[in-house]
């Protein structure tokens, strides 16, 4: 946890230094069965001591469990971007570029698109991001395999990642909830989830998060919040993205939160966890 006591240092460290060795050229949409290691990029990257620079986190979890709702109100909190990985690629998919066409085949079926993509992606928000003198992230949907956490691991210090966890049948509830707003892009849920307790685990209940009423006539579902794509995406979670969790839990990274419920029951209970429940005091006395 010692990066938590660090988090109010400016920060220093260009971006430039991460995205030279992340950024190659696109090929292919869908992730390939057998990775060619031909385009990964050549590694060398000099590590900053933590204390120079802003925190580089990373939230996983299994869809649905609230990654963005999380990583975006501390990004808020420690002035540091969220970059979702899923809202790159729908940018992109938005965009009708070249490759939206295959995205799009790929994400409706709930399944990863390739490494290349995602890394491209990546490197572009980085980019414009630091050229908006942006520094430190909390990444949200990345790493999503093992191979995209040892590149990362080889390019860049990642100082704490934070496994968000929830009961599977509230995941699925929670997925088929989901809507963002078509004009706002922020994302809200109309489900109101009240779970009884069963074999020994507690209830939950989690009231829906509504939208302002200028969204409420914009509500979209996304292509893949349908049920079968879901249990889908969580199969592909527990497959592939699952081991990130023991890749980083052997380097000691892992912070494990499960859920208590709802944001109003869980934010308090993170930032606990997180030892950030005094950081807007902390802050404020720094001043
Ligand atoms: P999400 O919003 O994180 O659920 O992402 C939506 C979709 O974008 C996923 O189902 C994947 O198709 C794709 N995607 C997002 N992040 C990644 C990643 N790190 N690796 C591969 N595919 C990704």
């Amino acid at each position: 946890m010692a990066a938590l006591t660090r988090i109010s240092r400016p920060s220093s460290i260009p971006f430039s230094n991460i995205t030279k060795c992340l950024y190659f050229s696109t090929t292919s949409a869908a992730q390939p069965e057998t990775t060619n290691n031909s385009y990964l990029p050549n590694i060398n990257f000099s590590r900053k001591d933590p204390k120079d620079r802003n925190v580089q986190w990373v939230f996983l979890g299994v869809p649905g469990v609230g990654k963005g709702t999380y990583a975006s109100r501390l990004s808020t909190l420690l002035g540091v971007p969220h970059i979702a990985t899923g809202d790159l690629v729908r940018e992109e998919l938005a965009s009708s570029g070249p490759i939206s066409q295959q995205l799009a085949e790929i994400v409706n079926q709930g399944k990863l698109v390739s490494d290349e993509i995602i890394f491209n992606l990546l490197s572009k928000r980085l980019i414009a991001g630091e050229a908006k003198g942006e520094s430190g992230f909390i990444l949200d949907g990345f790493p999503r395999t093992v191979k995209q956490a040892e590149i990362l691991e080889g390019v860049t210090d990642i100082d704490l990642v934070v496994n968000l966890k929830l009961r599977e049948d509230v995941l699925v509830e929670k997925c088929l909830g989901r809507r963002i707003c078509s004009q706002c892009g922020k994302n809200y849920n109309v489900a109101s989830i009240n779970v009884k307790g069963e074999n020994g685990n507690p209830g939950m209940s989690m009231a829906p998060l509504l939208p302002p009423a200028q969204c409420m006539s914009k509500l979209i579902t996304r292509a893949d919040d349908t049920e079968e794509v879901v249990k889908e995406r969580l199969r592909i979670y527990n497959d592939k993205s699952q081991p990130v969790e023991d890749f980083y839990r052997s380097r000691g990274k892992l912070l494990e939160f499960d859920l208590p419920g709802g944001i109003p029951a869980s934010w308090p209970r993170l930032l606990e966890a997180l030892n950030l429940d005094d950081y807007e005091e902390k802050r404020s006395a720094a001043a």
